[in-house]
């Protein structure tokens, strides 16, 4: 089945011409896969060319099986259903600058990171581009009249590893013919795939790069991280300065604050050494737990020394603002448990 919300307006106006419709009917077409509508909610468009879409196409993959709104500060965790019956997630940020789109690329991931909820089970599929495509509409939708200003690739999934469903769909997001949200305003996140992070400087989609680094060293990184063993830090880190020098931005790099493990001072300093004199940001993120992995996160005033050191030596860092005051903030592979425990407690179920 074709996927609608897949395809650019040029595709749909093909489309149309190979079904003898006028090509006007793509932009209205295009008009209802914006505003997250099936064919069956499609008033405008004439029964005869809906039924010649029927058996074709699919308009919107995606479905909202589940809604859950923070009472306390708006954030919505979505449950999508897609049409081989998997589900992934998608959560809704409310910021003062904007709402931000935190958006699954994968069902699962193959990278299997020890902290991580999203690889537990390995890699069921990739996301298609009209997938990803439709849960943007879907959570677009919900927001109005404000619309989707900001996207953050850090859902499930490992983004560069599904690289041209996540190229198409970023081209498609960016344009007029869909939501036309400003590349400026998309962060992808990475494991740290050194050459897929080359190839995407070179797209001409002056997105910011997300490295989840998590470490200071090499030891540290593979012992949370198998991709560590596969790419050293110092070729993610070229890769990075790469990044850095064709796109002109600078990188973000991710660091999950796990208790001794990297939150000790000597790993702020080596840290810090690493990215002497890089163009970038140090996002420091407190760990969601993982108990059966012995996990922990640190503790607020470790994270605290961990930024003023990191400070001390001219990198730039900040702690990223904890469950509560922003449930789910920024970190799309939340577990499950976490969901059930700190989530249900400040909201309500919306089928
Ligand atoms: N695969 C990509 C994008 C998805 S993860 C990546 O690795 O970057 C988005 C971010 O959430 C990553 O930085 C990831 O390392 C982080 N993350 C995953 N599990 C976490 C946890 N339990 N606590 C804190 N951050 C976590």
């Amino acid at each position: 089945m074709m996927e609608l919300t897949g395809l650019t307006l040029a595709e749909l106006e093909q489309l149309m011409r190979s079904l003898d419709e006028p090509a006007y009917r793509a932009r209205q077409l295009r008009d209802w896969l914006i505003k997250g509508r099936g064919l069956d909610g499609m008033g405008n468009l004439p029964a005869s060319l809906l039924d010649k879409l029927q058996p074709l196409a699919i308009a919107q993959p995606a479905r909202v099986l589940e809604r859950h709104e923070s009472k306390t500060d708006g954030t919505q965790k979505l449950l999508f259903g897609l049409p081989d019956g998997h589900t992934v997630e998608g959560v809704i940020m409310r910021y003062r600058h904007g709402i931000t789109f935190c958006l699954s690329t994968q069902v699962g991931c193959a990278m299997g990171c020890a902290f991580c909820a999203s690889t537990l089970q390995g890699k069921l599929r990739d996301l298609s581009a009209g997938e990803m495509a439709s849960m943007c509409y879907l959570a677009n939708q919900s927001t109005q009249p404000e619309p989707l200003s900001n996207l953050v690739l850090m859902g499930s999934g490992e983004p560069l590893d599904n690289y041209d469903q996540v190229l198409a769909f970023l081209r498609l997001i960016t344009s007029r013919d869909s939501l036309h949200i400003g590349a400026r305003h998309i962060s992808l996140s990475t494991c740290g795939l050194p050459d897929k992070m080359r190839s995407l400087a070179r797209e001409g989609l002056p997105i910011t790069l997300s490295v989840s680094l998590h470490a200071p060293n090499d030891q540290v990184r593979r012992s949370i991280m198998p991709i560590a063993r596969a790419y050293s830090m110092d070729e993610v880190l070229d890769a990075c300065r790469d990044y850095i020098s064709q796109t002109g931005r600078r990188v973000v790099f991710e660091y999950a604050l796990i208790d001794s493990l990297n939150d000790q001072p000597a790993h702020a300093r080596e840290l810090a050494g690493r990215l002497r004199g890089m163009q970038c940001h140090v996002n420091l993120i407190p760990l969601n737990d993982v108990p059966e992995r012995q996990l922990r996160a640190s503790g607020k005033e470790q994270a605290a020394q961990f930024q003023r050191i990191l400070g001390e030596l001219h990198i730039s860092a900040t702690i990223r603002r904890q469950l509560g005051d922003d449930i789910f903030g920024a970190c799309g592979q939340l577990r499950v448990q976490r969901l059930k425990t700190s989530f249900v407690d400040h909201s309500e179920v919306k089928p």
